[in-house]
């Protein structure tokens, strides 16, 4: 009898859509070069493709087991990374390589698509740093220096480390007196790689923390004794490797402007001096200059921040500095998740409810529940902040597995603003005639611009746009390829009579960006009674400019802005340039707009009718969101929220900013109703060009849950569908799906399992994703 042969054998992650990672055989050449983390050649067919090892073991070799060829050099990602993207990979059920792409430099993934020569690969080695010359004070205590001397080392001292060239902006020539004060021990001198990012232009003094209220003060002292934990466990389990080493997390609950962004500063401040890394992921939208120059003028330059305007050389620098552990803390979007810290003790999440940290393409995975996982797979601290609590991280702290900090009240004592309710069935039309302006807002900004105060006015777009439609027969355009209504757009200049059609009006897909002109005649009856419906902020933007006309109005929407521009405009909002800011969910997010005395929220209902358990959950946070713009400043603010459905929880909770409330009615509804947080879903999307093969793959998929659903306790799984999908059909595919829910997770996971086994069984023609805790059902 033949032996089992046991080799030495690494997993390795390779760039295809493969659920697992492939095993290849480790020769001796190679011996201990080849580690977890390490990039790898190897063959894959007939091509040699780069790939990063995710294991060695000792085992059998699988029939035909090829060798590794290459260990390369440069980018090795962390062990207790490459672990988590394992983790995050197997509970999403997506493939391995994909996943570990998600944390791999944007170079080398370039690098990775182009190789079939190693040669190709120093791609990502040939991007050389540009380096520049850093100073940083000392302690030495100085003695009889030069005015200039004393003017720059004082400068220096307020920024802890700067660049030279920095000094030489604000003091000309400064090298020779710098050379003298490294000379005298007062500075010391180092090379860094260059920093281009826009982020990082302006030089910023430092700031010293505020004194902190009492129940930051409270917030902060539990944050810090769980982070002293997290290093005490970690001496523990040097001992012993099986001492246990539990992570804490935090809800930090407190209304917007309570000074949560404070806390963070100091658990940051606190994690450094236990010589712990941090990652702080914000909403893409609320990354913006004014929040990161908070985080400079605390802690320097010391800080990677990840955003989607850096070139992806910038991308690949920030990373190489993280990794080396120059830089210790990371501020970025969700995939700021996967920034590759050293030793890292501390994740915290801004505005934890944004539905930003889903991502809905390619791997779909939470930022926030994975920010969790992240942190105690390190025993780490996971910080969760939020004015308006998800009910998920509410859910979590009712049930012990978070601990609940509370700030309940405004930093600086400003009374949160009064809301009150237009009630749009009783109270008519402004002047303008519209009946989206009622009287009673109409004259509020009117008010609110003869105190020389500023007004945003927030129009909800999500199921809400300017559309176009037969008066006649009722026909709504939609796109011919999808199933959604057509959003109407002008195509130049300012819209100052969008209410007319006009000949430059196009009609817009915005889910295959489908365009059309609009039609002069209705194609279902003929008339000429095509009309614009709905309310967009371009046409909001243009009923006020001609109800007020001497007012500076501004708009802010995906149309107008996006990334640097959205500062710009906001820039101009602060420094009063702008009495009207008109605008969609971007205007929600924490801007800090001190002279925003008056909130108009134009259409409260149309987040609630979007066909989803969570519209109340959204509808609510949206409000509570946007309410909490105004009044930062020192004058009080108001709210005015336009309805037609004024006695919808929702709004009723919110008019009253009892969050309390509206998270006990709503958990109450969802336990009835076994939705998420007290079960757990997962939603397989379905498409094919040919409407019955899709439906037919959908229904293979529902039965192979079901043959799981069947083999455990009756109802502890349920399969619902297949179903046609809200949106039917989109750039032609036909869409439907099937929807696992259980109170189990390890029963929605072998029903997951089952129908990702299937998704093998169908003809290639037919797409399926699979999300695990879906959040958009749309
Ligand atoms: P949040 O993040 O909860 O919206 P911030 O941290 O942005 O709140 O604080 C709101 C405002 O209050 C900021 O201008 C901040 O500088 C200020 N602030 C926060 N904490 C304090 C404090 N303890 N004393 C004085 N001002 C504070
Ligand atoms: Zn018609
Ligand atoms: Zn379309």
């Amino acid at each position: 009898m033949d032996e089992p042969v046991s080799a030495r054998l690494a997993d390795v992650a390779l760039p295809v859509p493969l659920p697992r990672a492939l095993s290849y055989l480790v020769p001796e050449k190679l011996g201990e070069s080849v580690t977890p983390g390490r990039r790898v050649l190897c063959t894959l067919g007939s091509r040699r493709v780069v790939g990063v090892v995710v294991g060695v073991r000792e085992g059998e070799p699988p029939p035909a087991a090829k060798p590794l060829l290459e260990v390369l050099d440069g980018i090795s990602l962390p062990n207790d990374l490459v672990v988590f993207l394992q983790r995050l990979a197997s509970y999403y059920l997506a493939p391995i390589g994909e996943v570990v792409r998600l944390a791999l430099p944007p170079a080398d993934r370039e690098a990775e698509r182009a190789v079939e020569e190693l040669t190709l690969f120093s791609n990502a080695k040939g991007i050389a740093p540009r380096k520049v010359q850093w100073v940083t004070a000392t302690d030495a205590v100085e003695t009889s220096l030069k005015e200039k001397a004393s003017h720059i080392l004082a400068f220096v001292r307020a920024h802890g480390s700067l660049p030279v060239s920095r000094l030489e902006e604000q003091f000309g020539a400064a090298r020779a007196t710098v050379k003298k004060l490294v000379e005298r021990g007062l500075l010391t001198m180092s090379e860094r790689e260059a920093q281009r990012d826009p982020f990082f232009a302006e030089t910023i003094a430092q700031d010293s923390p505020p004194e902190p209220t009492e129940p930051q003060r409270a917030a902060m002292l539990a944050i810090e004794r769980a982070l002293e934990a997290t290093v005490e466990s970690e001496k523990e389990s040097d001992k012993g490797p099986d001492s246990k080493r539990a992570g804490s997390t935090f809800l930090l609950h407190g209304v917007t402007g309570s000074g949560k962004t404070e806390v963070y500063l100091r658990a940051i401040a606190t994690a450094k001096k236990l010589g712990k890394g941090t990652i702080m992921l914000v909403p893409e939208i609320a990354l913006t200059p004014q929040l990161v120059n908070r985080f400079r003028a605390r802690f320097g330059d010391e800080v990677a921040v990840l955003h989607s305007a850096l070139t992806a050389r910038e991308r690949f620098d920030m990373w190489k500095r993280l990794s080396a552990g120059e830089v210790d803390v990371a501020i970025g979007a969700r995939s700021a998740l996967f920034a590759p810290i050293r030793n890292l003790g501390l994740v915290i999440v801004d505005e934890e409810h944004d539905s930003s940290f889903k991502q809905e393409e390619g791997v779909r995975y939470h930022a926030r529940d994975m920010s969790i996982l992240r942190a105690h797979m390190h025993g780490g601290v996971c910080v969760l902040g939020s004015a308006t609590p998800s009910l998920e991280t509410e859910q979590l702290a009712r049930s012990g597995k978070a601990q609940k900090l509370a700030l309940p009240d405004r930093a600086r004592a400003q009374e949160m603003p009064k809301v009150s309710i237009v009630d749009l069935r009783n109270i008519g039309a402004g002047p303008t005639g519209d009946r989206k302006l009622s009287i009673l807002l109409h004259r509020a900004i009117e008010e609110t611009l003869a105190k020389k105060e500023q007004s945003i006015l927030f129009l909800n777009r999500r199921g809400f746009a300017p559309s176009v439609r037969c008066e006649s027969c009722g026909e709504l355009s939609s796109c011919p390829q999808c199933t959604v209504a057509l959003t109407f757009h002008k195509k130049y200049g300012r819209a100052t009579e969008a209410d007319e059609i006009g000949p430059n009006g196009i009609m817009r897909c915005h889910w295959c960006d489908y365009e059309a002109k609009v039609p002069p005649r209705c194609p279902k009856c003929s008339s000429d009674r095509v009309a614009l419906e709905g309310l967009g902020t371009e046409k909001l933007e243009a009923t006020l400019a001609e109800a007020f006309p001497t007012a500076r109005i501004a708009r802010l929407d995906r149309d107008v802005a996006s990334g640097k521009d959205v500062e710009k405009i906001l820039a101009r909002v602060r420094s009063r340039e702008v009495d009207i800011l008109v605008g969609t969910q971007m205007v929600t997010k924490g801007h800090d707009l001190p002279h925003v005395t008056l909130v108009g929220v134009i259409n409260a209902d149309a987040a609630l009718s979007i066909p989803d358990f969570r519209a109340s959950e959204r509808a609510f946070q949206l409000l509570v969101q946007v309410a909490g713009r105004a009044g930062r400043g020192d004058s009080p603010g108001r709210v005015l929220v336009q309805t037609y459905n004024p006695e919808h929880h929702a709004i009723q909770f919110a008019v009253r900013h009892d969050v309390h409330g509206f998270i006990d009615r709503e958990l109450r509804d969802r336990r009835e109703l076994m939705y998420p947080p007290f079960s757990r879903m997962a939603l397989a999307r379905i498409d094919s060009l040919d409407e019955g093969e899709a439906q037919n793959a959908a229904a293979e998929l529902a039965k192979a849950a079901r043959e799981v659903a069947r083999t455990g306790e009756l109802g502890s799984l349920d399969v619902l569908g297949p179903a046609v999908a809200p949106i039917a059909k989109v750039r032609n595919r036909f869409r439907f799906r099937v929807m696992l829910r259980s109170a189990s997770r390890e029963r929605l996971r072998l029903g997951a399992l089952a129908m990702h086994g299937a998704i093998a069984r169908l003809p290639r023609t037919v797409r399926v994703a699979i999300d695990v805790d879906p959040v958009g059902l749309l």
